[in-house]
């Protein structure tokens, strides 16, 4: 079915997580400019905290652009913290179809009624792949939006192969501390010299029960099912990791940074239309106009990350010591079992050159003139948001791919350093130091703006790399009958 003579019309459905609902929605609102009939799809659990964050007309959309629900598949729960990520990965991808499809039944029925076109194709995040199930059976297209960086989802094409070849899972937690995992895995041609360390998080365990490395498996064999596949990078970037995705998946599309190419879209309402499921504490940005410029390190550690005591004690005190201005952003969720709270003294030691708010509007942050570095975890939005804004990154990987983001940013591109997993607070303050003064960081920032300027010239048309690859989706497969 096509949508000859009506509007085209987008069903977007991210991963129901923060990292994943960014993108999405950058993606969306790309889309409707194009002409598209949007219907963006959170969970009933998300609906209820964005009403809650952002207010009860947070989801009114425009005619042209909606919003619908379907359940995630977990227990009903009213805490405002993310969920646990196995779970909803085992519920999402068990559980999601027929609500979905029962959806895009809906959606069609509609039609009738005049004000929604036909469903013309779906553009899913790469882990919803249950989605292609119904694309199918309605016969439309559908892509995939794999919102990794191209080195992360590359990791993940080869979690089988590496598990094939007996190096995961691990054959015991001694494994995890005896040099095992700095063995150079040297069959991946596009990963020159990465060890084991960087690869997928979920590798590096004992008992795959929780079921991550089955379900990324399953997700990137169905991979191959879709029209093609999106992501947030630009050539430039990744290009030897792009390359070599033509002999493993369908056509790739590299997209980003999708912020850049949201700069062409004019002022309208759809600008107000947002995705933080913790309310923004805005105050952050009027304090960093009290600051020099570059004088302040921003510290944050994305949506999911969970912190021991032990190591929020460490963050605090190489911090302090480091004697550098900071915004420390600490969600009320960031410390494991427990309320997040500061060792006594840090306070007063930080008092005037300190703030600790518990969500920021984090793109605004990064750009404004005032901070000049950026501890973060290396979430793949963190990182290209740092980019795009010219901020050099310390990096404290947690999980997934973040690893293999981090190898990057140290190791090819040059923009950041790295904390020791095992972080202790000398090392923080002296990585921090250097960050903001020494002649490392100096450098760093010279080539993170060298980035910078690579990424916009991709994202902004009529030439730019991402910009043509985003026109060749919407015209070659998005606007196509399947
Ligand atoms: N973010 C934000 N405010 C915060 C923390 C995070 O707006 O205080 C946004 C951030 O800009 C990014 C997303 O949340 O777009 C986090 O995604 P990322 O991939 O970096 O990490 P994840 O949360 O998935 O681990």
């Amino acid at each position: 079915m096509g949508f000859l003579g009506n509007k085209p019309h987008a069903v977007c459905i991210p991963y129901p997580a923060q990292g994943h609902i960014n993108p999405m929605l950058k993606l969306a609102k790309l889309l409707h400019h194009k002409g598209f009939h949007i219907t963006f799809v959170h969970t009933e659990f998300n609906n209820q905290r964005l009403l809650r964050s952002r207010g009860p007309d947070a989801l009114d959309g425009l005619p042209s652009f909606r919003f619908e629900t379907i359940p995630d598949g977990l227990p009903p729960s009213e805490a405002d913290a993310t969920q646990d990520i196995p779970s909803l990965c085992q519920a999402t991808s068990k559980l999601c179809l027929p609500h979905f499809r029962k959806l895009l039944s809906t959606l069609n029925g509609r039609d009738l009624t005049g004000d929604v076109p036909p469903v013309s194709c779906v553009v899913s995040d790469g882990v919803m792949s249950f989605t292609l199930d119904a694309a199918e059976e309605i016969g439309v297209p559908e892509v995939l939006f794999w919102t990794t960086s191209a080195c992360g989802l590359m990791g993940y094409l080869h979690c089988q192969g590496l598990m094939d070849r007996g190096y995961s899972p691990l054959k015991d937690v001694t494994y995890l501390t005896n040099g095992y995992l700095d063995t150079v895995i040297d069959w991946i041609p596009q990963m020159k010299n990465i060890t084991l360390k960087y690869l997928p998080s979920f590798l590096r365990t004992t008992d795959p029960a929780d079921g991550m490395l089955e379900f990324i498996n399953r997700e990137t064999s169905r991979a191959t099912r879709a029209s093609a596949i999106l992501l947030n990078t630009f050539y430039d970037l990744e290009h030897e990791v792009l390359d070599g995705f033509k002999s493993m998946l369908p056509p790739v599309h590299p997209i980003g940074p999708l912020q850049y190419l949201m700069d062409d879209l004019p002022e309208s309402d759809l600008k107000m239309i947002g995705s933080n499921l913790w309310k923004e504490d805005q105050e952050c940005l009027h304090w960093l106009d009290s600051k020099e410029p570059s004088s302040a390190v921003y510290v944050n550690f994305g949506s999911i990350t969970v912190v021991t005591v032990e190591q929020m004690v460490e963050f605090a005190w190489g911090l302090a010591n480091s004697n550098q201005t900071f915004l420390w952003v600490i969600r009320p969720d960031l410390v494991s079992g427990e309320s997040a709270i500061l060792p006594a003294g840090f306070v007063d030691a930080t008092r005037g050159r300190s703030l600790l708010p518990s969500w920021c509007p984090q793109e605004k942050v990064l750009s404004h003139p005032a901070v000049g570095g950026f501890l973060t975890h290396c979430g793949w939005n963190s990182t290209l948001e740092s980019i795009c804004a010219g901020v050099p990154v310390i990096c404290w990987p947690f999980f997934a791919e973040q690893q293999t983001n981090c190898w990057y940013n140290c190791r090819e591109w040059s923009i950041g350093s790295e904390i020791d997993s095992n972080v202790k607070r000398d090392e923080v303050e002296v990585l921090v130091r250097e960050l903001m003064v020494g002649e490392k960081g100096k450098e760093m920032k010279r080539r993170v703006m060298a980035w910078k300027k690579k990424a916009y010239a991709a994202a902004v048309g009529p030439t730019g790399s991402s910009y043509l690859s985003l026109e060749s989706l919407v015209n070659h497969v998005l606007l196509q009958p399947r």
